[in-house]
Formats: structure tokens, sequence, C-alpha cells
């Protein structure tokens, strides 16, 4: 059993994972990072302590993923938009020595590639990428079975490529990123902008996609853009790194069709075999996450283990 730690902008959640991927018993508090790292550090070391009693057993481990920027080998946090006070605090060492046990740190959407790689629908897969679809798009690149990594083994942002160099402004100092022209609340912004007398302020992706398919002319159009940028995206990942799948977890993926992605796809990549990369929907449900976190130290300290030690 592996304790888990999911940090993410409005919550963390923590649970108990066995060695098959499935969640035992979990909580959850809100983010709240301006209480401090202290304050989230008693409230996660809490949370451990409840979900072992309700589970009832030991945990052999615990594995963290959060948001932003962390350095997986440290445990150190560093500039995390959700947390400031937390920059160069460690939780894995102090949930180490909390619980007598090693823990592991990776950036969520690495944990959740690893979490879809070892026990969802990438399992087995050597050359994987994950990408989620939400409030911003992130995710984890999984080359010849080991997570990628960048220098000083940073995390690669697959959500700030790019897209079109004059659309919207994104966070990160550029226009036009993926992230700033397919995410739910990019697709809500625009079809606001454009739904004229008719939009309603409160709908999300999900409802857009809903109105499309009752012949709504001006959400279809929002569906047809929010698709061609996705697909884009996608066939950008495709051409520079043609995986043998990708995984889409988050919210909008529950409505974006992947068939008609695949049709985005099929106008380019001309030049790879873009047929052979399965696109496929991430099977670990509204736990990914948390499973993730808990793949997180399966990864680190076993699996990795055995290839060096088989190498
Ligand atoms: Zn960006």
């Amino acid at each position: 059993m592996i304790g888990a730690v999911d940090i993410g902008g409005t919550k963390i959640a923590v649970g108990i994972v066995d060695d098959r991927g499935v969640v035992l018993s979990k909580m959850e508090t809100p983010t709240q990072g301006e209480r401090g790292y202290a304050d989230g550090l008693a409230r996660i070391a809490a949370m451990l302590r409840d979900v072992v009693r309700q589970a009832g057993a030991e945990i052999s481990g615990i594995g963290i993923g959060s948001t932003g920027w962390v350095y997986p080998f440290t445990g150190e946090f560093g500039d995390v938009d959700f947390l400031p006070a937390w920059k160069g605090c460690n939780p894995v060492k102090d949930l180490e020595r909390a619980f007598g046990v090693r823990a592991a740190l990776e950036n969520d959407g690495d944990a959740a590639a690893l979490g879809e790689a070892g026990w969802g629908a990438g399992r087995g897969k050597q050359r994987l990428i994950y990408v989620t679809v939400g409030t911003g798009i992130g995710g984890g690149i999984i080359l010849d079975g080991e997570l990628y990594r960048g220098v000083d083994r940073s995390h690669p942002e697959v959500g700030h490529h790019v897209i079109d160099a004059s659309g919207p402004e994104c966070t990160c100092g550029f226009r036009g990123c993926w992230e700033a022209l397919a995410t739910g609340p990019a697709m809500a912004a625009w079809y606001k902008s454009n739904a004229g007398a008719s939009g309603d302020e409160k709908l999300g992706a999900k409802e857009i996609f809903q109105l499309a398919q009752r012949g709504d002319a001006c959400a279809r159009r929002a569906v047809e853009r929010e698709t061609f940028y996705l697909g884009l995206g996608l066939a950008n990942l495709i051409g520079l790194f043609v995986p043998e799948m990708i995984v889409l977890g988050g919210s909008v993926m529950k409505s974006a069709r992947l068939e008609d992605l695949r049709g985005v796809i099929a106008q380019g990549c001309r030049f790879v075999p873009w047929e052979k990369t399965a696109l496929a929907l991430a099977s670990l449900g509204e736990d990914a996450n948390l499973i993730g976190a808990a793949r997180v130290w399966h990864y680190r300290f076993e699996v990795r283990t055995e290839r060096v030690s088989t190498a």
C-alpha cells in the first residue's frame, strides 16, 4: 500500500492506493496556499494518518504529484503559482521523517503519465504521451519506458507550444499557446465573445458541446474550433515524437470526440506514420492524479530499480 498525495491548485487529495492502482480510501482539502507550508504539511500528514486508518493498512511508501515547478530528485518545491510560500520547502523529506518510509515527488502531469502507463490505458506502452485538457493543458512524456526529463531534470510543458502566434495571450509570456486556445475556459471565452446576446456567461466546455449537439450554430463553431486546435496540438506532438499512443484525460476530453481529432491529424502529418499513433482516453478516471502519485513511488523505487539492475 502506498500513501498518495496529489497537490493541485484548488485541492490537495490524499489516499491509499494498492499495488494494482486501486484507491482504497481518500480525503481532500482545499489547497489554500496562503496558509503557508507548515499548515499544508500538517493537513497532509493528518489526512494520511486518517486514510491509513480507514484502509486498515500499513503504508510502505509515499508518492507525491504536484502542480507546478518541483524538483523530483531533491523533493523541493520551486516557484509554484498556487503555493508561493512553499518555495524551497521539502515535503519529501518532511513526510519521510514523519512516517518512516521513503517518499518520491513528481510534477502531477508526469505522475498521471506514469499512472496511465503503469495501470491505465497506456499499460505496456514504451513511447507514450499523456495529455490532460481541462482548465489548463498539462502532461508527461514517456520515451523507451522512462519518464522524459529535460535539463536539470526539468518537466517539459506540452501545453505551452505555440499553435497560433496571433492568438490570445498566455500566462507564459507568448501568445496562442495550446493552453491559451484549447482549454475549457478558452473554449468558453470564445463562445461568450462570439455568441452575442445569446451567450450565457456560465456555459463551460461541457455545456457548449451539448448545445452544439442540439444544433446551436455558434456552439457548433466553438466545437469545430476546439477540435481543430486540440487536433493541431496533437498533430504537433505526433510530428515531434511519433509515440505509440497519446492518452487523453481531463474534463474537456469527456466531450471531445477522438475520431474528429484524428480527422484533424490526418490533414497533415504526412511525413510520419501518424496512423500508428493510437489515441486513447485516460482510463484511471477521477482519481487519475492520486493513482499517478502512488505510481510515482513504484516508478522511483521498484520499476526503475529493476530496469537498472537488469540492464
Ligand atoms: Zn504559454
